[in-house]
């Protein structure tokens, strides 16, 4: 036998010839399934230590300092921001709370239901939290969710998303935020709960139930990187918090019916209750969300139920420019890196406020009022020596002509 053939991996003892590759080192070998072993227990090493600095990490924000967090991006919507701070600092407590704790005080989930028109910042609540926490966070759209079998994306998928946000760090995954928006849309279809095949709706939400509560699901990566032959990652949904959002038009009808019936039973009628009938949504309560058509068990996996204020002409006005990176803050970004001083004069961002208002276009139509003035000088300013820009109120009037808004109008 060569010497060459004599050696073996001083780790296993395996010859050479046993092996697919032996690698030299100063005094000994290692052959492949060596190195193959010894770096499956470094990386469970390493994600045992990335699990608990995670939990180290989450040592977490009060309520008040989460509440404070949002603010800087969130106008107004102060019920719900603060029911949010609580709710996320609960859950957070909860993943704190070590396996070992004596007592069998079991603190439940707290996921979140936000009831509001769209464009009044459901999403942009959750998103900012899971900014906050510095979480993984995905959105889902309900109304493509079909029940397993049907045509469309069985509700596992929404956990796909997640991972893909998370890199495929599954330990990372396990801790993050999921939006479900239009929650709404998939209420059950009249009140028959016995319609024999309600696919997109009913079925979904049974579908849904598990996920809420918790449960090890089989994900499918959708080719991550770092898992190209594995077919399925175990996800566990215990600690992924779920905010879902939906508009439920139509349901302040429900309110007021059951406001009207409480207070027949107290003998006042609904005026006398200083009841604020221009913002029903105030007083939503579950039970109002079982009538729309969501069942109850859902209900009762989403027990933080809070509602958005609709905007009025003052918070759009603050959302063009308080928050943190409210969208004139960006504008003044983009010119200021070409070198423009940009400014806007007051009675400009009212007269955008104004047309807002007027076309219905809520604090998205924001964005596109802005895109539509400045869009001229983003294109002229960068190769002109204009050193400053100054938007007054006549040129926005004649940047944004009546078809364009008419345009807008339609888009929205
Ligand atoms: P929803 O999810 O309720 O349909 P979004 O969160 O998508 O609404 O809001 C649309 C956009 O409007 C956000 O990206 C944000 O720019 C703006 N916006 C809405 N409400 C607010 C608010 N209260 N404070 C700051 N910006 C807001």
């Amino acid at each position: 036998m060569s010497k060459e053939e004599n050696l073996e991996c001083s780790f296993c003892g395996r010859k050479k010839a046993e092996t697919d590759m032996l690698i030299a080192g100063m005094d000994a070998h290692i052959c492949d399934k060596c190195i193959e072993q010894a770096h499956g227990i470094v990386q469970e090493e390493i994600s045992e230590a990335k699990s608990s600095s995670l939990s180290e990490d989450l040592i977490l924000k009060k309520p008040l300092e989460i509440k404070e967090f949002l603010d800087q991006y969130i106008i107004g919507q102060l019920e719900t921001k603060r029911a949010m701070s609580v709710a996320v600092y609960n859950h957070y407590k909860r993943l704190l709370q070590t396996k070992d704790d004596k007592d069998d005080v079991e603190i439940e989930k707290s996921n979140i239901v936000l009831v509001g028109e769209t464009g009044t910042g459901k999403t942009l609540v959750a998103k900012t939290i899971a900014r906050m926490l510095n979480v993984p966070f995905a959105i889902v759209d309900a109304t493509v969710l079909t029940q397993a079998g049907y045509v469309g994306e069985d509700v596992e998928s929404i956990l796909s998303k997640l991972l893909q946000a998370a890199d495929y760090d599954v330990e990372k995954a396990q801790r993050g935020i999921i939006f479900i928006d239009e929650i709404d849309k998939i209420a059950r279809k009249g009140d028959n709960p016995s319609i024999t095949r309600d696919v997109s709706g009913e079925g979904v939400q049974q579908a849904l139930l598990k996920l809420l509560e918790g449960t090890v699901v089989n994900v499918a990566p959708k080719g991550g990187r770092k898992h190209p032959d594995q077919k399925f990652i175990e996800v566990d949904t215990k600690e992924i918090l779920f905010i879902a959002g939906g508009a439920f038009s139509g349901i302040e009808r429900s309110i007021s019916k059951r406001l009207n019936m409480q207070a027949v039973g107290f003998g006042a009628s609904l005026e006398d209750d200083n009841v604020d009938e221009e913002n029903l949504l105030q007083y939503i309560i579950p039970s109002d969300l079982k009538a729309f058509g969501l069942i109850p068990e859902i209900i009762g996996r989403l027990p933080v139920l809070s509602y958005m204020n609709p905007l009025d002409a003052k918070t759009l006005r603050a959302i063009l420019t308080e928050p943190k990176n409210s969208i004139i803050k960006q504008y003044a970004k983009l010119f200021s890196m070409d070198g423009v001083s940009f400014s806007i004069d007051e009675d400009a961002l009212n007269y955008i406020v104004d047309k807002a208002v007027e076309y219905k276009l809520g604090a998205r139509g924001l964005r596109s009022l802005c895109e539509a003035i400045f869009t001229d000088a983003m294109f002229d300013l960068p190769s002109s020596n204009v050193k400053e820009f100054n938007v007054t109120k006549e040129y926005a009037e004649e940047k944004l002509s009546n078809s364009t808004l008419k345009k807008l109008k339609a888009a929205s």
